[in-house]
């Protein structure tokens, strides 16, 4: 039986101490945090992890430099911690990155004031990343020529981080954390709602959107990570909270890569706002974009592409300005922003003063948890946060204080690299891949690396590169189909893995092997799947041409 099939029989038959309805970074953290201290968990997503805001972020844990310009310092002081304790206990997964910042003449604030702002920025994240540096323009033409120096004033360089293997993968590991401490999840699981039953015990409705089955799921305690649609899910049990969402869109625009070297561009934009060039493995992220909306889910328009490709084309020095064509994939989402419920406080007209900060408002009577806001770099303590006001709310966590993240112990991972070594692995590595085999394997699937070892030595084949045209090898699509709950081939194409990101849709579409890896994950539903991918309108945020097609652009 399939993980996602035994998963909906234990949601339908099982009582639970919690149940979190939705599977971005908030809902991930909580579940992974509260299995790993012992509670008897339940998680549904009515979409696949981390497919709506979790999969469009910047990719970055960073500190907010923005946010002192608006005096926020406690809230630098705090995801700077963030950021710090996830380069700590990611290692491999969370990299520190150098932003290389231009600055045009003329700018609202002078180049030594920011160049000091960098520096005050690296005091308050305790001088943990390597220092910020001053650049000349003669240093920015020397080193990164693409940089148009013209009419600018030089720059300087500081640091932050980044995720390697893009949001959605690191999500679904802290999924996967729950799920081996005994979390019961599942993907493609809609809540229509839920009410208190005589023992005010939660019982949520539930809907399988594969099947269409119907089925209720019994919790003590409900948690509402829905992310932007925490509003939405909260009329539906009819709980009423202090905070609410207002919502900023974003958008990014996946391009060929910029600049060879692994740094974040860093330039303001024609709006004043702080925008990127960032390394996303073989290609660059551009972006973003900050426009306030109130519809979801978000799309991108031909407004935010142009906004986006005139900022860049200005900035650098392109052989060849960039057009929509350039464009290999769209990444959307709203940043859903705090706000206060009550009367009159907190409208779009007081949106640069909305905090960036998350808020968990608890009910107790109802035991019912709304988590509002929050970031990547601050999941670790949404995570914990979680967990106090569950236990404050009497859930026993019997394990508390268990270490419920980080990766695996030095000793794991030395006992995978030798034995990576002693296989050759590396001579194996694909002419693809940018980077050693052993070292994507270990990131991408941490302790569980050691089981694609062992398919590797049953079968040497399982080193083979499966989808010609990205760097993904055999083992890597029998791991996902056997423990990674792809239910669609955009699961894997998408979040999993970040191929539909960084090979264009024809060449997907093309990829020798593509049928063999729907088959390994799909089975007998592999052409079905395959075509449900293929036809029009489908992945809405990462096939640009084609759904340029589809809406007859
Ligand atoms: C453009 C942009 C850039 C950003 N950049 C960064 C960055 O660089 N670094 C950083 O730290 N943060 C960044 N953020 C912020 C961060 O990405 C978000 O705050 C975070 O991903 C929100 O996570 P979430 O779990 O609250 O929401 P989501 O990821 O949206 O998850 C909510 C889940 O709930 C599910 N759901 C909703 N309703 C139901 C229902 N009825 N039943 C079942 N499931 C349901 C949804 O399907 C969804 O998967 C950025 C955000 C944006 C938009």
């Amino acid at each position: 039986m399939r993980l996602r099939d035994s998963n909906l029989a234990k949601l339908d038959h099982e009582d639970f101490d919690v149940l979190i309805i939705g599977g971005g970074i908030n809902g991930a953290v909580s579940a992974a945090a509260l299995a790993g201290q012992g509670a008897r968990v339940a998680l549904i997503d009515r979409g696949d992890f981390a497919g709506y805001t979790s999969q469009s972020s910047s990719n970055l844990a960073w500190g907010g430099i923005k946010y002192m310009e608006g005096a926020e310092f406690a809230l630098v002081r705090k995801l700077c911690m963030s950021r710090n304790r996830l380069l700590l206990t990611y290692p491999s997964s969370v990299k520190e990155v150098r932003f290389y910042v231009n600055m045009a003449k003329g700018f609202r604030l002078p180049r030594l004031v920011l160049y000091l702002g960098a520096w005050l920025y690296w005091l308050i994240g305790n001088g943990f990343t390597q220092k910020p540096r001053l650049l000349s323009k003669q240093t920015i033409d020397r080193e990164e020529p693409i940089i148009r120096t013209e009419g600018g004033q030089g720059g300087f360089e500081y640091s932050d981080a980044y995720l390697v293997d893009n949001d959605a993968r690191f999500v679904f590991n802290f999924i996967r954390d729950g799920l081996d401490h005994g979390a019961i999840v599942s993907n493609y699981v809609e809540s229509l709602g839920a009410s208190r039953d005589g023992k005010g015990h939660w019982v949520t409705e539930a809907k399988d959107l594969v099947s269409g089955r119907e089925f209720s799921i019994r919790s003590r305690l409900l948690i509402n990570a829905c992310g932007p649609l925490v509003d939405h899910h909260n009329e539906l049990t009819g709980e009423v909270t202090p905070h609410h969402h207002l919502f900023s869109k974003g958008v990014h625009l996946i391009v060929d890569r910029i600049t060879q070297a692994n740094r974040v561009l860093t330039f303001f934009a024609d709006d004043g706002r702080l925008f990127f060039v960032i390394p996303m493995g073989p290609k660059s992220c551009i972006g973003t974009t900050d426009t306030q909306v109130t519809a979801l889910p978000p799309v991108v328009t031909d407004e935010d592409r142009h906004f986006i490709l005139d900022n860049v084309n200005k900035r650098l020095n392109l052989q060849k300005p960039l057009t929509q064509d350039d464009i290999i994939a769209e990444r959307c989402g709203v940043r859903p922003l705090v706000a206060s419920t009550k009367k009159g406080e907190n409208t779009y007209a007081d949106w640069t003063s909305l905090s960036r900060k998350h808020a968990v408002d608890v009910d107790v009577e109802a035991r019912h948890i709304s988590i509002f806001g929050g970031k990547i770099t601050d999941c670790l303590n949404v995570g914990e946060e979680v967990a106090a006001k569950v236990a404050e709310l009497g859930i026993a966590l019997p394990y508390r204080g268990h270490s419920w993240y980080g990766e695996p112990s030095s000793a794991i991972r030395n006992e995978f690299f030798h034995q990576a070594k002693l296989m050759g692995l590396d001579d194996m590595t694909a002419p693809e891949s940018s980077e050693r085999l052993s070292t994507r394997l270990w990131r991408r699937y941490q302790a569980s690396a050691l089981s694609l070892l062992e398919d590797i030595r049953q079968d040497p084949r399982m080193a083979e590169v499966l989808l010609h045209g990205t760097e993904y090898i055999r083992c890597e699509i029998t791991h996902a189909a056997r423990c990674e709950m792809v239910v669609k081939l955009e699961d894997f194409l998408r979040r999993r893995s970040k191929i539909a990101l960084v090979a264009r849709h024809e060449t997907v579409h093309q990829a020798p092997g593509l049928m063999e890896a729907c088959r390994i994950l799909f089975g007998d539903e592999a052409q079905a799947r395959y075509d449900e991918y293929f036809a029009d309108g489908m992945v809405a945020d990462a096939k640009p041409a084609q759904r340029a097609h589809a809406q007859g652009a």
